[in-house]
This record gives C-alpha cells, structure tokens and sequence, in this order.
C-alpha cells in the first residue's frame, strides 16, 4: 500500500559492535531522578516513584551535529542523561524481569526549552512545549549491556565550550535503572526500541548559538552538540 506522501524516515542509533542500528519506537524521560538536580528546580525529591514525560522518537538526533538554536525559547537547556535502550518486552514487570530487558546503555542529552517549561509547569500545564523540541534528543552510540557491566558509581559529566558544568556519579540516580523499568512497564507495553532517559544531575544551564557541548559516563562512547545559529 503506498502512502500520500513520503513517511518519516525511523530515527536510529549506532550501537558498538554491530553493522545493524538501533531504530527508535519512542523515548520515556524521567524527570528530578537526581536529589541535587530536584533542588536546584525548587523541588523536594520523590522517592516513591518516579515520573516521566516523552519525546517524540522524531526529535532524535546523533551525537556530533549541529543543531539550531530552536525557536520560542531564550533559556535553551542542556541536561546529561544515562540513556537505556531496551532490547526485549515488558508488562507489569518487576525488578528482575526488567533488569533482563536492558540491551544497551549510552549517553543522551535532553535538551530543554527551560523558560517553556517553567512557566507551563507553574500555570499547571504540560511539559511538551519545554522538552518535545526538534532536534531536543540526542544520542551517542550505544553500548550493550554485557559490555558496559553494572550501572554503579560510574561519572556523568557535561562541559560546555571546555568548562565543567555536570560532574556527578550513576550511583546518586534516586528511581535506579530496574525500577524505573518496572515502574515504567506499568503503564505501557514497553519492549524493542523504547529508549529511557534516566535523568540529569545538576548543573544544568543555558547555551547560547556557537556554544559546543561535550559530555559522557566512564565507560560508555561520549555525546557532543554544537549550537548553531537560530533559524
Ligand atoms: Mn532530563
């Protein structure tokens, strides 16, 4: 059956080790999954479970671009994420069975529209404006599980144009990989080509067009973007 008009290409990530990439179904990102992340936004942290807000699959990007200053915003945000590609399907799974779902792991950046968001947030509305952004989700190529081992006391770090501005560890993620699988597996019938972003630390900040960004986990291919010009 053909289409009316060309559909959207899938977007795809390079995993290690492999010719064959990792297409995207949809990404999942938690929010406040770092204690010192959530004060610096004006929250408390909530360990009783996580939350989560989505990013079209379409909004992904790979490591290495440049991407333009995007357009609504003057406080556009970089956050370093651990990303975590899943490999196999989940319903209402626990612990154990969603350890057993993670295929690979590597670095993200859930890049924000922060003025959008704050303002949506505090008049009660949704997120979308501030994190489904063209371009927002970017991603280095993965490692597989096996490789990479335990997701521990690994570092997390981000600079912008040479200057540290994240530097902190896996270990301090609130809602741990597992359970916000789990938690996750709950509410949607997750498996092959769902894409987790687990969080940022703190530090997040503004970048203006010119700034490049560089970040990356001990252990994983590091994540780069430069900021071009608005359109
Ligand atoms: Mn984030």
């Amino acid at each position: 059956m053909s289409t009316l008009f060309p559909a959207p290409d899938v977007r795809t990530i390079s995993v290690r080790g492999e010719d064959a990439t990792y297409p995207i179904h949809r990404i999942f990102c938690v929010g406040r999954n770092y204690a010192a992340h959530a004060e610096e936004m004006g929250y408390e942290v909530d360990r009783e479970a996580p939350f989560f807000f989505t990013k079209a699959a379409l909004h992904a990007v790979p490591t290495g671009t440049t991407q333009p200053y995007p357009p609504g915003t003057e406080n556009y945000h970089f956050e370093m994420e651990l990303a975590v590609a899943l490999g196999a399907p989940i319903f209402r799974g626990d612990r154990e069975a969603a350890e057993a779902t993670v295929y690979a792991y590597g670095c993200a950046l859930d890049m924000t529209r922060r003025d959008l968001q704050v303002n949506s947030r505090n008049v009660k509305r949704p997120w979308d404006f501030g994190k489904d952004v063209e371009g927002s989700a970017v991603f280095s190529p993965m490692t597989k599980a096996g490789d990479f081992g335990a997701v521990a006391g690994q570092c997390i770090w981000l600079k912008v144009n040479g200057e540290t501005k994240q530097d902190s560890t896996l270990d301090l993620l609130i809602h741990d990989v597992p359970a916000v699988i789990s938690y996750l597996s709950g509410y949607y019938h997750l498996g092959p080509g769902d894409v987790i972003l687990t969080g940022t630390p703190e530090g997040v900040g503004p970048v203006v067009a010119g700034d490049r960004i560089k970040g990356g986990i001990d252990g994983l291919d590091p994540i780069s973007l430069t900021i071009g010009p608005a359109e």
